[in-house]
């Protein structure tokens, strides 16, 4: 049986972000089910850094993270969020939301906003408003997971792909993971296992948290338009958002948000076409023929903000979980927060800064409380 400190559950960018930090402080093992990282929800993302967040908490670990979203996983790239006829008022929520973190974002008129993605109707269920961040990001995810790999092995981490665990046991002051190949006897299991979160909890017998998968289906296009310096564009309300892809193709989502279980999600027929229905709508492109098409599980908890903390049932054992639709831009200061709270080690200044405690994300508060 393998002896390490820290066996990481999964390699998304959950896992591989918060091992890499975790290989400073003992052995470290990551184990992932599939052939390679990445293949659940860290590789079929936007991969787009922004506020457009509800939670201020999201916000927050989005700021923290800015500044080390570095390259090769982060190039500056405009986001240009739209109010549809009727969203006014998501919009003024949002400038003043925004403001908070991003003080530099500029209210643009219909017209203005045009001048930036110039296929954009007004008038008739067209966009009546805009915000635009020059300085939001856009980010490779494969990119930001192979740098995470490279840290982890140079540190002296490992990770070992096509290890599903399939037993989770505690063995004294241990645990001891179980995978076909294997056997893990760790002091820490970090449980960075995205939509499978729950049910790799359940092996080790403790109770869920309720980290609740919702499918979003994503769709590319090619366009005669030169659309390489468009914004991320993107509706205030419910609509879609719009991303080039290159020079000459677009990806877009409906923002779907439909009930799944923990699978290798693929896109439903209805999604795909409310996608290529709301871009069409609100904007002059034609949707003739897709490039490709996908839909990837963003994991939420019963209050959408994510987890990362030590389960009081069941010493040991570490939730990394609930990164929604913002665990690619949160996962720098999300992996801080993970080397603190796993090693007992002190608050970061990066979430200090921005006023965020280890209370906001510890486990506690998804527990009901005993009657
Ligand atoms: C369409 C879409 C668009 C998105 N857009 C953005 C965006 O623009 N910006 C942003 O920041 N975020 C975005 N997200 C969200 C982001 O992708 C997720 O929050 C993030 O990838 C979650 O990472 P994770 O590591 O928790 O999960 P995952 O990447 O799913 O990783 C979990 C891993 O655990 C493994 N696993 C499960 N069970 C076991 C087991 N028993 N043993 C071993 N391994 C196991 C799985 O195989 C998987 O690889 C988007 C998501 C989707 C789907």
């Amino acid at each position: 049986m393998k002896q390490v400190d820290f066996l990481v559950v999964g390699a998304g960018i959950a896992g591989l972000s918060s091992a890499a930090r975790l290989a400073r402080h003992g052995t470290t093992q990551v184990v992932e089910a599939e052939a390679a990282p990445g293949v659940h929800s860290s590789g079929r993302s936007a991969a787009f850094a922004h506020f457009d967040m509800d939670a201020w908490l999201v916000r927050a670990l989005t700021a923290a993270s800015m500044p080390l979203l570095a390259e090769p996983g982060a190039t500056p790239h405009p986001a240009l969020f739209i109010a549809l006829e009727g969203q006014e008022a998501a919009l003024d929520r949002l400038e003043a939301n925004y403001r908070e973190w991003e003080p530099r974002v500029e209210r643009l008129a219909p017209a203005e906003a045009r001048a930036f993605t110039p296929v954009l109707r007004e008038g008739d269920g067209g966009i009546s408003g805009a915000l635009l961040d020059r300085h939001a990001r856009k980010l490779d995810a494969h990119a930001m997971l192979e740098a995470h790999r490279k840290e982890l092995l140079a540190r002296g981490g490992e990770l070992a792909n096509g290890v599903p665990v399939e037993r989770l046991a505690r063995a004294g002051e241990r645990w001891t993971a179980d995978t076909p190949g294997a056997s893990y006897s760790a002091r820490v299991v970090v449980n960075a296992a995205g939509a499978w979160a729950d049910p790799v909890a359940a092996l080790g017998g403790i109770a869920p948290l309720g980290i609740t998968p919702l499918r979003r289906t994503v769709i590319t296009f090619d366009t005669e338009h030169a659309v390489r310096d468009w914004p991320f564009t993107k509706t205030v309300g419910p609509g879609f958002y719009l991303e080039p892809e290159g020079n000459g193709r677009l990806l877009a989502s409906p923002m779907d948000e439909g009930p799944s279980a923990p699978c290798d999600a693929q896109p439903e027929e209805e999604d795909v076409a409310l996608a290529a229905w709301n871009v069409e709508q609100a904007t002059t492109l034609t949707i003739r023929q897709l490039a490709s098409k996908w839909a990837g599980l963003r994991n939420f908890a019963p209050d959408r903000l994510p987890v990362a903390g030590f389960d009081r049932q069941a010493p040991g054992f570490f939730w990394l979980a609930g990164q929604g639709g913002f665990g690619l831009q949160t996962s720098p200061a999300m992996a801080l927060a993970v080397e603190a709270a796993a090693t007992g080690g002190p608050w970061p200044e990066e979430l200090r800064a921005v006023g965020v405690t280890r209370a906001m994300l510890a486990v506690e508060r998804l527990r009901t409380p005993p009657a």
